[in-house]
C-alpha cells in the first residue's frame, strides 16, 4: 500500500455506505483531502451533529430535531387526513409530490412473513390509538404495491374497519407492481394519491 493507513481507514468507511464502491470511495478521500480544512471540519461536525439531534417525531415516526417533525409541526397541514407509509423515504417521496397535505404515520417496516415480521413490530396498535384519539377522518394506506404491502395493507384496513367514522382508502396503482414509492415519478405518484380508492375488507 503506497497511502498512509489513516487514507485506507476513511475510504473503508466510505466503502461501507450504500451505492459507495471501493473506487467512489478512495476518490471521495482524495477529494476531501484536496479541500481547505475547515470545510472538512464542516463536513465532520455536521455528520456528528446530525446524528446527535435527529430522532424520530413522536407522533409520526418521520425524522425530527426536537419533539416533533416538520411536517406535523406545520398548522397548515390537514389534521384529518393521515397517509401510512412504510418508510420515511416514501414520506419524502411523497411530499416531494407537493399533492398532499395532511399527516403522515411512519410503520418503518412491512408485515413480512419470510422475515417473520408481524404486525407487532409495526406498533399498528399505536397507529389506530392515534386515529380515535385525533379523530381522523381518513387513512390513506401507501404502503408499496408488492406482496409485503399488500398484505401490510390489508392488515390496516382489517385493524381499522372497527373504527367507524373513518374512510381509508389506497393510493391507486398507478406504481408499478413490486416496484418501490421511492422510485416513482412525482405525476404517476400524484396520480395515485389522487386516484385512491376505498379498501374492501
Ligand atoms: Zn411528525
Amino acid at each position: 500500500m503506497f497511502l498512509p493507513r489513516r487514507f485506507a481507514e476513511l475510504s473503508a468507511q466510505f466503502a461501507s455506505l450504500p451505492g459507495i464502491g471501493p473506487k467512489a470511495a478512495d476518490r471521495l478521500v482524495f477529494y476531501l483531502l484536496d479541500q481547505p480544512d475547515d470545510q472538512v471540519q464542516a463536513l465532520a461536525e455536521s455528520l456528528v451533529a446530525a446524528k446527535r439531534e435527529i430522532a424520530f417525531c413522536r407522533r409520526c415516526g418521520n425524522f425530527a430535531q426536537g419533539d416533533l417533525c416538520e411536517v406535523c409541526r406545520d398548522t397548515s397541514r390537514d389534521v384529518k387526513l393521515l397517509c401510512v407509509v412504510e418508510e420515511i423515504r416514501d414520506l419524502a417521496a411523497i411530499e416531494k409530490t407537493g399533492a398532499y397535505r395532511g399527516l403522515y404515520h411512519v410503520l418503518h417496516g412491512r408485515i413480512d412473513p419470510i422475515s417473520r415480521v408481524g404486525p407487532a413490530e409495526l406498533q399498528l396498535e399505536r397507529l389506530a390509538e392515534r386515529i380515535s384519539r385525533d379523530q381522523v377522518g381518513e387513512v390513506i394506506i401507501a404502503t408499496n404495491p408488492n406482496f409485503n404491502g399488500d398484505i401490510t395493507a390489508m392488515y390496516i384496513a382489517k385493524l381499522l374497519a372497527g373504527l367507524p367514522q373513518v374512510r381509508v382508502t389506497r393510493i391507486a396503482t398507478g406504481i408499478p407492481k413490486g416496484s418501490d414509492l421511492e422510485f416513482a415519478d412525482i405525476f404517476t405518484l400524484t396520480q395515485a394519491l389522487e386516484k385512491r380508492t376505498d379498501v374492501q375488507v
